[in-house]
């Protein structure tokens, strides 16, 4: 009697886009009593969290930690410079783009919602247009996603912001960072951004639960001029505590700033530019396994354009129902899991099954990037799905050329 063996077992691999990979060293700073809350190190460690965290995002603004996942970080901002009423300007490339401005339209906000498809960047010409019919500055912020999770189009923040000067239009630039944060480049100041969201989950490397809103002094005389803001999301006391309990509006997530706190020593060990050339060389390992792949069979990068590709997530289309199937195998039989392709298709729709992603945000390093491209490929030949040769070679080829290069 023969019997299926699986290779499954040892240690799994969630290579999803969020969350990511929690570093050991996360782990180990989590494990712990419950800390004081009063007195002690969790205060001291709070603080020395603040510049760390700017650091990341290159900010000499301030930065308001919120208890909350993402979605939550969308609301803050938001809640602090967006009235009822107030009119809103959305540029979507994915997903997110869009949930950002739902959540906008659940505040009352008027928003308008340039949508580029599931495969593009903006159009600048387009917004530059909707800019100018704007004469009297009605639209008070423009909501820009710099990578969209669900497509992996990264775009062009700091072309927004020229674009805004060039027309000479007040609005606040708000981006949301969530899944490009610690991973691709972002420049807070030197970008010209006015607002920008994070959440701990992602290129940050720490459990789901902590999100981040850094603002410029713009944003604060926008939330200045605000009539009234919510009591719990307004960011002047988390910004500027005379407090305590100010910085998280109550009890503090005392795990999670251990496990931060670990995170961000590991960035700022590497290097927060060496982490981004390390998150560019690996994507361009994945690139490089997928485009040989693509050679024949169904499966293709959703972003066409390199330029234009996040260095943490790759969307991918493979046809229905290939995308399901090989996660699913790779899963049961490679210990690795993949992300579904998100807002690709409506769930229920055969073609849902035709997408997946590969998260590589984070605590990810070049073993695991092959790792998770040879799975890729076993799962490929197991199943049947036809594809070109040689996808795990032309990414170590791409990893051996890194000392080089960098
Ligand atoms: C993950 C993500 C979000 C949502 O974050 P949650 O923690 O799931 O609420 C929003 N925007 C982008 C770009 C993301 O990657």
């Amino acid at each position: 009697m023969t019997q299926e063996i699986t290779l499954s077992q040892g240690r799994e691999y969630l290579a999803i886009p969020g969350p990511s990979v929690v570093p050991d060293a996360v782990l180990r700073a989590m494990h712990r009593a419950s800390p004081n809350i009063y007195a002690g190190e969790l205060i001291e460690i709070t603080r020395s969290l603040i510049p760390d965290l700017k650091r990341v995002a290159r900010t000499e603004g301030r930065a308001a930690i919120y208890i909350a996942n993402g979605h939550g970080a969308w609301e803050a901002a938001l809640s602090n410079v967006v009235a009822e009423g107030d009119r809103v300007l959305v540029l979507a490339t994915g997903r997110f783009g869009i949930g950002w401005g739902e959540m906008a339209t659940g505040l009352g906000a008027e928003v308008e919602l340039l949508d580029f498809g599931k495969q593009a960047t903006w159009n600048l010409d387009q917004v530059a247009e909707l800019l100018r019919a704007d004469r009297e500055h009605g639209i008070k912020a423009v909501l820009a996603t710099h990578v969209d999770t669900s497509s992996s189009v990264r775009n062009d923040i700091a072309g927004l912001r020229a674009l805004l000067d060039a027309e000479g239009h007040p609005a606040l630039l708000m981006a949301d960072c969530i899944a490009s944060m610690g991973c691709d480049r972002f420049e807070m100041d030197e970008w010209g951004v006015d607002i920008a969201v994070t959440a701990s989950q992602k290129g940050l490397m720490t459990p789901p639960g902590l999100s981040f809103v850094f603002f410029n002094e713009r944003a604060a005389e926008a939330r200045a001029r605000m009539k009234r803001v919510s009591r719990y999301w307004d960011w002047t006391p988390r910004g500027d505590p005379q407090e305590f309990y100010q910085y998280f509006g109550g009890t503090a997530p005392t795990h999670h700033l251990y496990g931060l706190s670990a995170a961000l020593d590991l960035i700022h060990a590497e290097g927060v530019e060496h982490v981004w050339a390390r998150h560019q060389r690996l994507a361009e390992a994945i690139w490089a396994a997928c485009e040989a792949w693509g050679q024949e069979g169904p499966l293709a990068l959703n972003v066409a354009d390199r330029t234009l590709r996040s260095h943490a997530v790759t969307a991918l289309r493979i046809g229905s129902p290939h995308g399901t199937a090989l996660r699913d195998w790779v899963t049961a039989h490679v210990g690795l899991t993949l992300g579904i392709g998100l807002g690709m298709a409506p769930p229920g729709d055969p073609a849902w099954h035709g997408f997946f992603r590969m998260g590589h945000m984070g605590h990810v390093n070049a073993h695991m990037v092959l790792g998770m491209l040879g799975g890729v490929e076993a799962g490929l030949a197991a199943l049947g799905i036809p594809h070109g040769t040689g996808g795990v070679a032309a990414a170590a080829k791409v990893i051996a050329g890194a000392r080089q290069a960098l």
